[in-house]
């Protein structure tokens, strides 16, 4: 019997309380000085009440023996991915509903697409970034190329014509800079990633933060990405959902590798390995779409952020 070591190459998890030191020592310091926190947090505002009226009449749903319902679809109701089609819609992107996987958040996701592909692939992780990334990958084993984001790219590396891999992350608006790739930079990526025949996983759980219009909110907004990219959301910042759970990512049918579908290989992984989202969050996330919904968590958004 043998262990994954892999688990053994992980960093432990005292970094954040490592950070948390840090940042005890440096006020110790410097009492006077403002910090700016860009290690964990979490949300701060409750639920929207559009999204709470919603899970309590599903609630009720559920209770009843004409409207109760037992397993649903791993993938995700049909009204809620119908939803996500909407949203994506509004931001001039076409995608089919079988496209669209709901999940218990962008985390689980973004760890469990590593199913589908080989562990002899190449990973190409910026830093800094969402932790996620990384940690993943160690489990499994890959190696991991590192690139850098400073401040003499804005954060934002590109590739150049010696970076070789075969899966890239791509978080934008970045967790933890907020730095945003702007379309011509992301069709860098693209470009780059349809040459060699790698797979962009997007990150965009704070597209819904980006205020310029002229920024792209999502990479399928970049001609050719739904031949290279799958792209992962979440309604934990939009909606303040870190507690509720309710995530999304989108699969293109377009994207195939060694002829096969990936759509159709984390179709699979899905219904065999995940039980779905509860019914009652689903209708809960539903709500978020709605006009009400994302009107009223942008206003809650902007009243938080004039009253700090
Ligand atoms: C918060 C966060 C996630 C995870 O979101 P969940 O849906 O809560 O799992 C993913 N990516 C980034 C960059 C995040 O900041």
């Amino acid at each position: 019997m043998k262990i994954n070591s892999n688990y053994l190459n992980l960093k432990d998890s005292y970094l954040f309380s490592l950070i948390a030191k840090k940042v005890n020592e440096y006020r110790e310091l410097y009492p006077q000085k403002d910090i700016i926190r860009l290690g964990i947090g979490d949300v701060t505002l409750p639920l929207v009440p559009v999204v709470v009226d919603a899970m309590h009449r599903a609630v009720s749903e559920m209770g009843n023996a004409e409207t109760f319902r037992g397993y649903g679809e791993e993938q995700g109701y049909a009204f809620l991915r119908q939803a996500v089609c909407n949203y994506y819609a509004k931001k001039g992107v076409m995608t089919d509903i079988n496209e669209v996987f709901i999940s218990d958040g962008a985390k689980s996701d973004l760890g469990n697409i590593l199913d589908i592909f080989d562990t002899d692939n190449r990973v190409i992780i910026p830093d800094p970034v969402y932790p996620v990334y990384v940690d993943t990958n160690i489990m499994a084993g890959r190696e991991i190329i590192f690139i850098n984001g400073s401040k003499h790219n804005g954060f934002l590396p590109l590739p150049n014509e010696n970076l070789d891999g075969d899966i890239v992350y791509i978080c934008s608006p970045n967790n933890p800079t907020g730095a945003v790739y702007t379309s011509e930079q992301l069709k860098i990526w693209v470009d780059w990633a349809l040459v060699r025949k790698a797979v962009i996983l997007f990150d965009s759980a704070y597209e819904a933060f980006i205020q310029d219009d002229s920024l792209p909110t999502s990479i399928f907004q970049i001609p050719g990405a739904r031949s290279c990219a799958i792209e992962f959301c979440s309604l934990s910042k939009t909606a303040g959902f870190t507690g509720t759970r309710c995530g999304y990512t989108v699969v293109p049918f377009d994207l195939e590798r060694n002829n096969a579908s990936l759509n159709k290989l984390w179709l699979r992984r899905q219904t065999t390995k995940f039980n779905g989202v509860p019914y009652i969050v689903q209708r809960g996330a539903e709500a978020v779409f709605t006009e009400l919904g994302l009107t009223i968590c942008c206003i809650a958004a902007i009243s938080w952020v004039l009253r700090e």
